[in-house]
Parts: structure tokens; C-alpha cells; sequence
């Protein structure tokens, strides 16, 4: 306990911290992102190559990396299947999102 009343926990053997939160978390944290989305030309557009994609447009580069890459760490975490196929469970998690925001 520190005399400010937090507390330093140390955890010894605890080399990582993985992302534990699922691929919905990711695409709530990453409003903005869902916004322009239903902008862009496709409708399973991953905002990575696509023509006409309207996040790339709009999104900060370095922000649009961190969603791709948190979304795939989250994927990773949840799904055991290979890269493809997690690939497509990627797109079909931010499709979902964005309709149950109502795009
Ligand atoms: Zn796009």
C-alpha cells in the first residue's frame, strides 16, 4: 500500500498482458471508425485496400493501425482457427457491429 492509498502490486511470472476483450469491445472503442464505415463503396469493406473506402479518407492513419491491429489481437485471443478464416470472422464482427448501431 503507498501512502497515496494505492496499491503497487507486484506480479512476478506475468511476462504479457493479452488483450482478454472481445471483437465488439474493439469496434465500441472505435466509434468514429463505424461512422464513416457506412461511407465507404463496399459494404464488407475492411478500410485496409478497398477502393472508395471513406475511413481511410477520414480516420487518422496511426488510429485506423491500432483498430486493425487490436481487432486482429482480439480475434486471435477468441478464435483458434487459422489466419484466413479469422480474417473473415474479423469482417463479419464489424459488419455485425455496425448494424447493431444501426447503419
Ligand atoms: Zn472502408
Amino acid at each position: 500500500m503507498l501512502a497515496t492509498g494505492a496499491a503497487l502490486i507486484d506480479t512476478p511470472g506475468l511476462r504479457e498482458i493479452q488483450l482478454w476483450a472481445g471483437e465488439s469491445s474493439v469496434a465500441a472503442v472505435f466509434d468514429d471508425i463505424a461512422e464513416f464505415a457506412v461511407r465507404c463503396r463496399f459494404a464488407d469493406c475492411s478500410h485496409a485496400t478497398e477502393p472508395g473506402c471513406a475511413v481511410r479518407d477520414a480516420v487518422d492513419p496511426a488510429r485506423l493501425t491500432s483498430f486493425h491491429k487490436l481487432t486482429r489481437e482480439a480475434v486471435r485471443h477468441t478464435d483458434p482457427r487459422p489466419e484466413k478464416t479469422r480474417w473473415r470472422a474479423i469482417h463479419k464482427a464489424q459488419r455485425q457491429f455496425y448494424k447493431l448501431r444501426g447503419h
